[in-house]
């Protein structure tokens, strides 16, 4: 556990490295509202979480001015409770899924911002589109029926390794298959723009990879205690 008074601490310390243009997810899932209010009151307005109930609650609690991204594996039965107030879902990987979004969003008058989630890493437990696979559905073309949707960029993560030099080949992997992206699909689309890559081990090899927004937790939060 580590002191609220730390979190401010940490939060200036991750921004102060994040260079101009690159935004902070602050992911708080595990942690205490306590915490998030300490980020809150240092500036802070951008979280994260994973976990839909554990969400709810947050919102409720929490100041309404709060911009929550939801950046994990997204069931489409749950996507109906987060769709009246969720500002980004980051990690759509299925046509289904973006469908539903599209769907609930609708129900609520609303345009839901996304992000495409890529798997790049080796892991075989990751989530997302395969190069392929997200290329195969862009090409289909019905993603352009779902007004209710927008695509804003591309998420990924990184193997969860400490060879610097295979994290940097994933992300400048993802960097070039976004710019393939953005020219075939969404060159008249300024608002395709986004790459969420980078997290407490490897926010700076990020900025650096060309992410516009990192997700960082427990350089901010400490250790998460499930
Ligand atoms: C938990 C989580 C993070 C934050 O990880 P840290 O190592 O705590 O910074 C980032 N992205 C996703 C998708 C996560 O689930």
């Amino acid at each position: 556990m580590i002191m609220e008074t730390d979190v401010a601490k940490n939060l200036k310390e991750v921004v102060g490295n994040l260079p101009d243009g690159v935004r902070l997810v602050a992911i708080s899932k595990f942690h205490p509202s306590s915490y998030i209010m300490a980020a809150y009151n240092a500036g802070q307005r951008v979280f994260g979480e994973s976990h839909e109930q554990e969400l709810q609650k947050k919102v409720a609690e929490l100041p309404k001015d709060i911009e929550w991204h939801f950046i994990g594996h997204l069931q489409t039965n749950k996507v109906k409770y987060i769709a009246p107030y969720i500002h980004m879902i980051e990690a759509v990987d299925t046509m289904k899924l973006m469908k539903e979004i599209n769907k609930q969003a609708a129900k609520c008058g609303r345009v839901i911002d996304i992000l495409l989630e890529l798997h790049i890493a080796e892991e075989e437990t990751k989530f997302g589109f395969s190069l392929d696979g997200c290329r195969e559905m862009l090409e289909s073309g019905e993603w352009r029926e779902l007004h209710n949707v927008r695509i804003c960029g591309l998420m990924m993560m990184a193997s969860n390794v400490p060879d610097e030099t295979r994290i940097r080949k994933e992300m400048n992997t993802a960097w070039t298959f976004f710019q393939e992206v953005k020219r075939d699909f969404f060159s008249d689309a300024p608002y395709f723009k986004e790459r969420s890559w980078g997290m407490s081990h490897d926010y700076r090899i990020a900025v650096e990879c060309h992410s516009t927004m990192v997700r960082v937790g427990t350089a901010i939060f400490g250790p998460r205690v499930y």
